[in-house]
């Protein structure tokens, strides 16, 4: 269980999760102008506060009694299990009947997904083999082959911001996910869908100036698209534009929820000021949310994604059947030592972002200060 912190009730997050605990006091500042109005202090008794590094020492002990294969192996039965549909889609699109089309379009697209998000993720965090080089070479493969985006723009973008950054406001805040100008429904069920054709455009505009990363893009996205188009017209019998339908349709079928997971993780949970920031367990366990186990999602996003997102921002070069293994652990640990362990359905989620809308997607987020008392 835990609280919210919306502008309009600015007191207290995470003391009421905390009572009696590591956090001593919350509170909102005087109202003497918006601004303040929607600061919050954190005041943490910092001998309190568990260590890392004690969490981290019982996750090493578990990893390094682990075998090749959890620590890879699980995950990569899955992706070449994917390749496989990925036939299997292939031969029913070629089918007449509309039914078995639709059907192939959306494991095409779930597949797709699987390869893209899950592994393109995986492999930007050198998590699926233990060589960085292999990793670079699966991040090339799975996010500018398969996904259409540039893996090194993804590193700029989730390793080097979004993970170290997490939830501090201008910076790994998830701020980047916010249209505030598009109404709530359009924005939640409508806009997603237009993410496939807008992919390319937002990658070529984040490489614009570096010359030498988009000849890359360019030349492994249209690696990836020839060969998507090859197979489904010379596989599944398309025409050229029956192949283009087909590709945006398969792309479309997770895009909702893809930006739906991606916002419902983080925003909404409190936000950090740079200046104040607070340390690294504290930081992952209140801006963190784990999502339920969902047998589509797990898979074509990954359980780093989905059901185990906060262990994957404490612990992010672990893969995904990993980060289920440590699960126990880490959600253990935060709980015993009086830290918050932040889980939701999809659903209330989702109703939660419906109706506070504004609060949250459009105006700016209330800053929480980290205040370590010695
Ligand atoms: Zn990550």
């Amino acid at each position: 269980m835990f609280t919210w912190v919306f502008p309009s009730t600015v007191t207290v997050g995470v003391s009421a999760e905390l009572d009696g605990g590591l956090c001593v006091m919350a509170m909102s500042m005087e109202k003497s102008d918006e601004f303040k109005e929607r600061e919050i202090y954190d005041y943490v008794k910092l001998s309190e506060l568990p260590k890392f590094i004690d969490l981290n020492e019982e996750v090493q002990r578990l990893v390094k009694t682990c075998s090749w294969w959890d620590l890879y192996g699980v995950d990569w039965l899955i992706t070449c299990t994917a390749f496989g549909l990925v036939g299997a889609s292939l031969l029913l699109m070629k089918s007449p009947s509309l039914l078995f089309i639709g059907l192939g379009i959306f494991i095409y697209g779930c597949c797709q997904s699987l390869f893209a998000i899950r592994n393109g993720h995986a492999a930007l965090h050198n998590a699926m083999c233990s060589s960085r080089s292999w990793n670079r070479f699966w991040s090339f493969f799975f996010s500018d082959i398969c996904g259409s985006f540039h893996a090194d723009l993804g590193y700029d973008i989730h390793i080097k911001s979004h993970h170290p950054h997490t939830n501090i406001v201008g910076h790994g805040d998830s701020s980047t996910w916010k249209v505030p100008f598009l109404p709530a429904y359009t924005y939640m069920f409508v806009a997603p869908l237009l993410v496939p054709i807008i992919t390319i455009p937002v990658v070529m505009q984040g490489l614009w100036g570096q010359w030498t990363r988009m000849a890359r893009f360019i030349t492994l996205g249209s690696v990836g698209l020839y060969i998507n188009f090859y197979l489904l017209m010379n596989v599944s019998g398309f025409t050229f534009k029956g192949a283009l339908l087909a590709t945006v349709l398969s792309r479309m079928v997770l895009s909702i929820p893809y930006i739906h997971v991606n916002i419902f993780q983080h925003i909404g949970l409190p936000m950090y000021s740079m200046k104040n920031r607070p340390k690294k367990i504290y930081q992952m366990s209140n801006g963190v949310l784990n999502l339920p186990r969902n047998p589509v999602l797990d898979y074509c996003f990954g359980h780093s994604i989905i059901s185990c997102h906060v262990e994957h921002h404490l612990f992010p070069q672990l893969s995904d059947n990993m980060c289920l293994k440590i699960k126990p652990i880490v959600s253990k640990f935060l709980r015993e030592n009086g830290l918050p362990y932040h889980e939701d359905t999809y659903t209330n989620r989702m109703f939660f972002f419906l109706n506070k809308y504004s609060e949250l997607m459009v105006q700016a987020p209330p800053i929480t200060h980290f205040v370590g008392i010695q």
